[in-house]
């Protein structure tokens, strides 16, 4: 059982859309394929990763440093114990080989999207979704087909008026979701509640509605934000400061009495752990959003839940970033609080296999083996084209 082929390709996922720190107008990303000489159906499994939006294409590091590891490596030393399956865990000890610890910059985003890859090719070889995979080995054994979704958008674009943003947030209701998101901080305190208060008109209620400022503001602005919407009772106030800065959210914790959502740029086990220690997170009312393609992978996210049930934290209370298919096995697998989705960005890569099913903010998966791709026939065909 071997690694035959290695392939990481690059496309772009630009379009005019702003948040409220960045254009994604020169965004790409990182797509690899792992090529096996493990047969299924007469056909060699082929494990796909790529990784989320927000951080550019990683191809320099995977191609001088990641990729040629992995293919240095005998072919024993990538297989689990019993060597009829490749160990995630062995590779992704591979792929750090020589990696100071600390300072983890972009090379966990590189490190994610081998990682996303290793997870398919493993649960296409035991031909069952990654979820039911997750649970037996890594979980309680439960796993479900079934996971809340909410529909992330609502970002700031060239021209895009309060119909327009209606329309749009309308448009998710009508592909099933109760629950979205949408960009502040980008605009002025007076138009961003004029736009939230937008929003509530589509949406019915502050709990189907996340807002999200993506690090924007220092202490006094997160503050002032926070007394302006509390009294919408939405459903959480998103980055409101700096990632790492840790005080500035602990501060905010004290003052704003609704959840606070944060975690999507913290990119270890050791940074998610210094949110839990330092943050002043709340285990009953905020949520944690690490996002594991950005965050070295599936094999350093086990840790990262590993650490948060040490610190008596509910896995339900993460729901990651990211919009990705790996994101809803972890979530139906190992018992998160759900999954991010961008219905309207990012395509091919976010989602879910196509015939699944969205109703009030819920996703039933029809089945699948692995991660679900084959089950998305953009994506499939992207892949497809991507690597002949
Ligand atoms: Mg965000």
């Amino acid at each position: 059982m071997k690694i035959i082929d290695i392939q990481e390709k690059i496309v772009p996922i630009s379009s005019e859309i702003k948040n409220a720190y960045i254009s994604f107008a020169k965004m790409d990303c990182s797509v690899v394929a792992i090529k096996t000489d493990v047969k299924i159906d007469g056909e060699n499994v082929i494990g796909y990763g790529f990784h989320s939006n927000g951080r550019y294409a990683v191809s320099e590091l995977l191609t001088k440093r990641f990729i040629p590891r992995l293919k240095a490596a005998k072919e024993k030393e990538l297989l689990n114990n019993e060597g009829n399956n490749f160990s995630p865990e062995k590779i992704w000890k591979i792929l750090m080989q020589n990696e100071k610890p600390g300072g983890h910059g972009e090379r966990s985003t590189a490190v994610g999207t081998i990682d996303m890859a290793v997870w398919d090719v493993v649960s296409k070889i035991e031909r069952l979704p990654l979820y039911e995979y997750l649970a037996k080995k890594y979980g309680d054994g439960n796993f479900t087909n079934k996971i809340f979704v909410y529909a992330a958008g609502g970002y700031y674009y060239p021209g895009k008026d309060i119909e327009m943003l209606q329309d749009e947030m309308r448009s998710y209701l009508d592909l099933g979701y109760s629950t979205v998101k949408m960009k502040i901080g980008g605009a002025s305190l007076k138009d961003d509640l004029n736009r939230i208060e937008s929003v509530l008109k589509i949406v019915g209620d502050g709990k189907n509605l996340c807002v999200d400022a993506n690090g924007r503001f220092d202490l006094k602005t997160a503050i002032e934000y926070g007394k302006a919407i509390e009294g919408y009772n939405l459903k959480w106030y998103e980055e409101a400061g700096d990632p790492l800065d840790y005080e500035l959210n602990s501060k905010l914790s004290e003052t704003y009495k609704n959840g606070i959502a944060t975690g999507e740029n913290l990119f270890s086990m050791q940074d998610s752990r210094n949110l839990i220690r330092y943050g002043g997170m709340r285990k009953d009312i905020d949520w944690l959003q690490f996002d594991c393609s950005l965050s070295y992978g599936l094999v350093e996210y086990l840790r990262t839940l590993k650490m948060m049930k040490e610190n008596n934290w509910s896995s339900t209370r993460v729901i990651p970033h990211g919009g990705h298919q790996i994101s809803c096995n972890i979530a139906a697998g190992l018992n998160l609080g759900g999954n991010e989705i961008y219905p309207s960005l990012f395509q091919p890569f976010g989602g879910f296999p196509d015939d699944s099913l969205v109703e009030n903010s819920y996703v039933t998966f029809p089945e699948f083996i692995g991660m679900g791709y084959e089950n998305k026939v953009k994506l499939k065909d992207l892949f497809k084209k991507l690597f002949k």
